[in-house]
């Protein structure tokens, strides 16, 4: 009895450390190796395979021979895994040296919410609703909440509807949601400031925000958002409990080709496909209300970072029947957004320009629901801070992404 006791205790405590306890990355490096050859990329990609485990978090995935992969870990891990590294005759670069520091740097102190919401600062969950509330209370005209669900947490999530125009139903739709990632900070502060430039400074942009009916989800998974404020920076997941883990990856959970490849069984792992296709209610109830909105035309999924725009397919390198016009979009939407602040993006399809993912929101919206023009962007950086990308590029990244989308939605219109 003592023993189960006390193992149950211990169980308990680590439960409690994991789920309630703010984790700090003093000291932790975030580190570039370039594979020179495929037997780095495998040696890599097992390491990969480790990860949740190994405390290696990679912010970049193996995927070809020259190209960077990116990962973050403690100073211990770093000095047993360089000399690992130099026996395989692959040489680390830190390019983030305290993770900590860049973490600290990230949140804003003394919010003042009686103020004006502050575009160019990253936002609590609840700062980020009580703005959504009020933007839609001040444009009652154009503007309006929808609620999704509850999540698994029992947050509401809300998302945002623009209709101006007054055209009959059905009117074309378009999709964007962020955060789907929580650690990924810069999706929802960029999806948030285009809707607040939508709305704020409609008379500039009519042409562009009448020619749609807009649904914007600006936090997708409020669960790990909150977390990452308040517990872990670095949280993908949602915050379901599998065993002794927490989480599914929510853009692996897709109800696609789910868990076929470039996804984990491992609930421990930061791309767990989940039990099931579909088995975060996040995912599902935001699926079902996808499907409930007819004439859908457009659906981006935001995420960070490397700088792409990215077209169906994710489960296969193949490409789609579609790809062309898709990728003609993508290049429409990243010439736009390069000629803001000469930001370069790549385009090209998800599993040939980044690896294969099965399960994800693209894939999803392109196959199952028959949206011709679905992406998925990463947007900021290229790993100079990853997901630490620093407040004050906020609104640059709102400018140059609002352009593509507005680039974007026109070729759309113009090329059905
Ligand atoms: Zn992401």
């Amino acid at each position: 009895m003592m023993r189960v006791s006390t193992l149950a205790l211990v169980v308990l405590t680590i439960f409690v450390l994991a789920r309630g306890s703010e984790i700090r990355y003093d000291g932790y490096k975030v580190v570039r190796v370039v594979p020179q050859k495929y037997e780095h990329l495998l040696a890599l990609k097992a390491l990969q395979g480790q990860t949740g485990h190994d405390k290696v978090d990679f912010w970049l995935a193996p995927r070809q021979v020259g190209v960077p992969v990116d990962m973050s870990m403690s100073p211990e891990v770093f000095q047993r895994l360089y000399a690992s590294f130099s026996l395989w005759g692959i040489f680390p670069t830190v390019i983030i040296d305290d993770v900590q520091k860049l973490i600290d740097a990230q949140k804003h102190v003394n919010y003042d919410v009686e103020a004006d919401f502050d575009y160019s600062q990253y936002h609590t969950l609840s700062e980020i609703e009580a703005w959504m509330k009020n933007i839609t209370d001040t444009y009652t005209d154009k503007a309006s909440l929808f609620e999704i669900t509850k999540s698994y947490e029992a947050r509401t999530i809300n998302g945002i509807k623009i209709s101006t125009s007054t055209s009959p139903d059905p009117r074309p739709a378009f999709w964007m949601e962020g955060g789907i990632h929580s650690r990924e900070w810069i999706s929802p502060a960029t999806v948030i400031y285009m809707t607040g430039q939508m709305l704020d400074n409609y008379e500039a942009l009519k042409d562009f925000v009448d020619s749609y009916d807009w649904y914007i989800l600006p936090v997708f998974n409020v669960d790990g958002y909150v977390r990452t404020w308040n517990g872990d920076r670095m949280w993908r997941k949602t915050m379901s409990v599998h065993g002794i883990c927490t989480g599914v990856d929510p853009n692996r959970n897709w109800d696609f080709h789910w868990n076929e490849s470039g996804a984990s069984s491992d609930p421990c792992s930061n791309t767990y496909a989940g039990p099931s296709a579909f088995s975060e209610i996040e995912v599902k109830e935001v699926a079902n209300k996808i499907a409930s909105i007819a004439n859908l035309k457009g659906f981006i999924d935001f995420h960070s970072f490397y700088q792409y725009w990215m077209s169906p397919w994710g489960y296969t390198t193949e490409l789609p029947k579609d790809f062309k016009d898709l990728d003609e979009g993508g290049k429409t939407a990243c010439d736009a957004l390069e000629a803001v602040h000469g930001t370069k993006f790549e385009h090209g399809s998800i599993a040939n320009i980044i690896y294969v993912a099965s399960g994800s929101s693209a894939d999803w919206t392109y196959g199952k629901q028959d949206i011709k023009y679905s992406y998925g962007v990463e947007l900021r950086d290229t790993g100079e801070h990853g997901y630490l990308l620093p407040a004050d590029q906020i609104i640059p990244s709102g400018e140059e992404t609002l352009q593509a989308v507005i680039a974007l939605a026109k070729f759309i219109t113009n090329n059905p």
